[in-house]
């Protein structure tokens, strides 16, 4: 670990709202951004010459949609091709091409041209600005932070997380999944953590854009994951959406309009469905108000909240179908789970709240840790006790994970071969012993996948590489020797060894395919700064402007005054009066200047002003 003496923090980097936490003084602290918020809206966008982070971009989000970029965890990691991006990317305003090597590119209009930034860049601004949230509030810099992600992420969504945190500049030391981190909030929340009786704890995490379901034990201060399940896109986002796709219908019965191709129009609907949906957590019925929504027409309707459960109800029922599985992959009954904890903003849905309910037989759930703060906290305390900045009651923590998805290689007849079974604990390493299938073979590739089917084809390839040079026999004479390592941030590294040869190809790298070079990182963090030191000057620019601005008011009041006028010659009080004018003309019609053109300006003001009252003395 970077040996700065900077607290580590904890950083939920959600699919719409991110936040911060810290351990400092014993506990943790969830830290609220500039707009005293304490999520983050997980959104960036790009106005003009400006680009705004967090809460202001999504602020402007109706007004700048197709500039607007928000739900980017959706795509960090994946392929272009994959069809959730292409399923994805058809909701959206802002445009996604296809990059190098099938990655997903973000076009936003930034700066007066075209600009094209991968899902880490953006996932990077998300990091810097809770990094300079975390900064703001403990008055220092930070280097260090762990970050979560669902668990059903893949390595190679892992690994682009760990990649915006290089851009960002942050030290990632560990990548820690979510729910784990939801337990440790759980379990220090209720003191259990350390409590000897093991517990089985089912996270139900259901946020804005992924759903996940964990069952966990927790004893002895030791966190186990047994078992995850859940649906990487399934969240509030969907549920706004069934809204929208409703009223869009209704404006169109109501209006014979069709709004569903003005990208304004959309986003502006859609903003009103989220908050209609919060309010509906509380309230059986609201409505939907919207001035001049498309071609001059306000837009009003009546939203009861049984309605709005009748549009989801299927997304809901499906919540409840992965609990089952969930539990009954790690052979738990459901009368043996001891708790269940509700975390993520969409499980304040009253319906959500009571099918679960029913199922696990009229059981309370647990509701006492806060579900939009319960992550960042859990990453907290990790990193805490990462670094070694904790006290003793987290430094005895010991967590494990669990591996989300098999892992195999291509075998004979087009199937996987598991090397490692989902629900592994990890760390770990498992080799396997392959033998050769054709005479005299020289060369064997390694085509590693990820998933619980039994053709190859059906799971995900994660990358491939041949081992050549190996000791030629006849077919099943050579034997390779397979070797699959996670490390503890749920990365995969893949060997194969042909002992009689020697021959041996180690693939850390393999999981890349598709994704970041290191050189690309490098020039990604270079541009980071860049845009971080631009940003830096338009907000000198604006300070600058405004303060020349309110300069020349006061002048102008100054030179106005009957004192002055009456002390001063004629002349220079014209003078000086037009001077003011013509400054206040020239403000009016600006176009963006330089800080020190504001201040070389306001300092002609301030002779003019010190002369006037050098002559009124
Ligand atoms: P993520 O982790 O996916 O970024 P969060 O856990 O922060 O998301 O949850 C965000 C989602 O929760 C959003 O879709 C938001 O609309 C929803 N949400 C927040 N508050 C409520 C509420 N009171 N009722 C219903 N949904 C809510
Ligand atoms: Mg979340």
């Amino acid at each position: 670990m970077a040996g700065s003496r900077s607290p580590a923090i904890g950083i939920d980097l959600g699919t719409t709202y991110s936040c911060v936490g810290v351990w400092r003084n014993g506990r943790v602290e969830i830290i609220a951004n500039d707009q005293g918020n304490r999520t983050t809206s997980s959104c960036v966008g790009f106005k003009g010459t400006e680009r705004l982070v967090g809460d202001a971009a999504k602020n402007e989000a109706a007004s700048n949609p197709t500039n607007t970029v928000f739900a980017v965890k959706r795509l960090i990691g994946r392929r272009f091709s994959d069809p959730c991006v292409q399923s994805d990317k058809k909701l959206w305003p802002f445009k996604v091409i296809k990059g190098n090597d099938d990655r997903p590119n973000i076009i936003v209009d930034y700066q007066g041209a075209k600009k094209q930034f991968a899902a880490e860049e953006v996932s990077a601004m998300i990091l810097t600005k809770m990094k300079e949230v975390a900064e703001a509030f403990l008055g220092c810099t930070v280097k260090d932070a762990v970050v979560t992600v669902p668990a059903y992420f893949n390595d190679a969504q892992r690994q682009a997380t760990k990649d915006a945190g290089a851009i960002a500049g942050l030290n990632i030391m560990r990548i820690m999944d979510e729910p784990t981190a939801a337990a440790v909030a759980y379990g220090f929340d209720t003191n259990e953590v350390n409590s000897s009786v093991k517990k089985n704890l089912l996270i139900f995490d259901l946020g804005g854009g992924t759903f996940d379901v964990s069952l966990l034990s927790i004893s002895n201060g030791v966190i186990e994951v047994k078992a995850t399940a859940g649906d990487t896109h399934l969240g509030g986002e969907d549920f706004d959406n069934r809204m929208v796709k409703y009223l869009v219908e209704e404006f169109r019965r109501k209006h014979r309009k069709d709004i569903s191709s003005n990208s304004r129009a959309l986003r502006r609907l859609k903003t009103a469905c989220e908050r209609v949906k919060r309010i509906l957590s509380t309230t059986a019925q609201t409505t939907v108000n919207i001035d001049c929504l498309y071609e001059g027409i306000d837009f009003y309707s009546i939203i009861t909240r049984a309605r709005f459960e009748e549009l989801n109800v299927d997304l809901f029922e499906k919540c409840i179908e992965t609990v089952a599985r969930c539990h009954e992959d790690a052979g738990v009954d459901k009368d043996n789970i001891d708790v269940v904890v509700l975390i993520g903003g969409s499980t304040r849905i009253p319906k959500v709240q009571q099918l679960l309910k029913n199922y696990f037989c009229g059981k309370e759930l647990c509701k006492s840790i806060h579900p939009d703060e319960a992550v960042a906290y859990g990453a907290a305390v990790h990193a805490a006790n990462l670094s070694g900045q904790g006290t003793e009651e987290i430094s005895n923590l010991v967590l494990i994970d669990v591996t989300p998805l098999s892992l195999g290689i291509n075998v004979l007849g087009e199937i996987t071969s598991v090397i490692i079974p989902r629900n592994t604990p990890i760390p770990t390493q498992k080799s396997h012993e392959y033998l050769t299938i054709e005479d005299f073979q020289s060369v064997i590739n390694i085509k590693v996948y990820e998933g619980e089917r039994v053709q190859s084809k059906d799971n995900n390839l994660l990358g491939q590489f041949k081992l050549s040079g190996i000791h030629p026999a006849p077919k099943g004479e050579t034997k390779v020797n397979v070797s699959f390592k996670i490390d503890s941030d749920g990365i995969l590294h893949v060997s194969a060894e042909e002992p009689v040869s020697g021959r041996k190809k180690e693939i850390t790298l393999i999981n890349r395919e598709g994704r970041l070079s290191k050189e690309e990182i490098d020039r990604m963090v270079c541009e980071a700064e860049m845009y971080r030191m631009e940003d830096e000057q338009f907000k000198n620019k604006v300070l600058a402007k405004n303060s020349l601005e309110d300069y020349t008011y006061c002048l102008r009041k100054f030179v106005k005054d009957d004192e002055v006028v009456s002390k001063v010659p004629g002349g220079y009080v014209k003078y000086v009066d037009e001077a003011v004018d013509k400054m206040i003309e020239w403000l009016k019609h600006d176009v963006p200047k330089d800080a020190s053109e504001y201040d070389t300006k306001k300092n002609e003001l301030e002779e003019m002003s010190s002369t006037l009252s050098r002559m009124s003395l």
